[in-house]
């Protein structure tokens, strides 16, 4: 038996957090929650936060495919589980089969659920997908009072619920309340509020930022992981994941030597540099390089210097009393998901996603 060594980058997972930011979501949609778990529950591990979840009375996971549907299902959790995106011919069977709930497009698409279902002497239980300005899936508003009705007549469908998804609520609020508006006027349309058991429209930013108007059910990813993609209630959503490393060595270096690929940084004067042993390869952005990146080391901030490598970066602690060994916070409670992403020039929905399966997934 070799000694196992602890992780070289690793993410700790506040659970507890995680809870905290889900009675905000309620509290503030006024509505259930769909708990969005696409990419791997945002990098915070599907499994796990399905797991955790399942007890918390949530509505439904939001999924992207059915690998992640099939992955929570195999994990033993029985929540229901919602297709976020449209679904193409070959996952369709086994979406029957195991009763996972896709929101639809096209009567196309609906015809050959209603066949499966029919087929294997089931009925399926569907959402509409409403297209109100994302582009990207579900029906136009001005096709669906003549669709409604073959919806309805489709022997294998249960259409219980209706959506829509807003690409701008954290950047256009005249845009996103002209949506809400369309939306509600066609829930109207089709039959009121009473006709759906579920209808929802608001990712984190809908939720957080607008009135629910006939919905009964929010989506929220982000503000789940404690990002609030508005500002103003970041205080409010607590951190869930904070991405560690630790000091492999630190040397002294003279001035005028450069540091790392590129020698994008020379030194200017004698320079204390850590080396630390996470890079891009473990999802640490490659974009923060240049850019005035921080990390924190024994509650301090220390600048990157040069360009992040693929399993190391570069640190300045000149003047500290950093070692070999010390833990490093690349983001969480100190450093917002946010600045890192903002600073790598992305969102922070792509920071946390991002982190790769090198690194490990502690959950707390
Ligand atoms: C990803 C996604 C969400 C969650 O969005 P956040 O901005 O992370 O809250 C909600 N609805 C749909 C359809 C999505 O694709």
């Amino acid at each position: 038996m070799h000694p196992v060594s602890p992780p070289r980058a690793w993410a700790e997972i506040e659970l507890s957090a995680l809870k905290h930011n889900l009675e905000v979501a309620r509290e503030r949609s006024g509505c259930r929650v769909m708990a969005v778990l696409k990419a791997g529950a945002y990098g915070h591990g599907l499994e796990e936060i399905a797991r955790f979840l399942a007890t918390e009375e949530v509505a439904f996971f939001g999924v992207a495919n059915v690998g992640e549907a099939r992955r929570i299902a195999d994990a033993g959790v029985s929540t229901p589980i919602y297709l976020l995106g449209a679904t193409w011919a070959g996952e369709r069977e086994e979406i029957v089969d195991r009763g996972w709930v896709p929101c639809l497009s096209t009567l196309d698409e609906a015809r050959h659920f209603s066949d499966l279902a029919t087929a294997a002497g089931k009925k399926l239980t569907c959402h509409i997908s409403v297209d109100t300005g994302m582009g990207r899936g579900g029906f136009l508003p001005a096709d669906l009072p003549a669709a409604m009705p073959h919806l309805d007549a489709m022997p294998g469908l249960v259409i219980d619920g209706i959506g829509s998804h807003l690409p701008s609520a954290d950047e256009d609020e005249a845009f996103t309340r002209g949506q809400a508006a369309r939306f509600a006027e066609i829930v109207g349309l089709l039959g009121g509020a009473e006709r759906f058991r579920w209808i929802h429209l608001g990712n984190s930013a809908g939720l957080l930022g607008y009135d629910r108007g006939p919905c009964n059910l929010a989506r929220p990813g982000l503000m789940l992981y404690g990002i609030s993609p508005l500002p103003g209630h970041g205080d409010a959503l607590r951190n869930v994941m904070t991405l560690k490393s630790r000091v492999s060595v630190v040397r002294q270096l003279p001035a005028g030597h450069g540091v790392s690929y590129g020698r994008a940084f020379v030194t200017t004067r004698p320079t204390a540099v850590a080396t630390v042993g996470i890079g891009y390869g473990d999802g640490y952005p490659r974009h923060l390089s240049g850019q005035g990146a921080e990390v924190v080391i024994r509650s301090r901030r220390f600048p990157l210097l040069g360009r992040v490598t693929m399993d190391q970066i570069m640190v300045d602690v000149t003047g500290s009393d950093v070692a070999p060994g010390d833990e490093v916070e690349l983001f969480g409670p100190n450093i917002r998901v946010d600045e890192i992403a903002q600073k790598a020039g992305t969102i922070a929905w792509e920071i946390l996603t991002g982190i790769t399966p090198r690194v490990t997934r502690i959950h707390l």
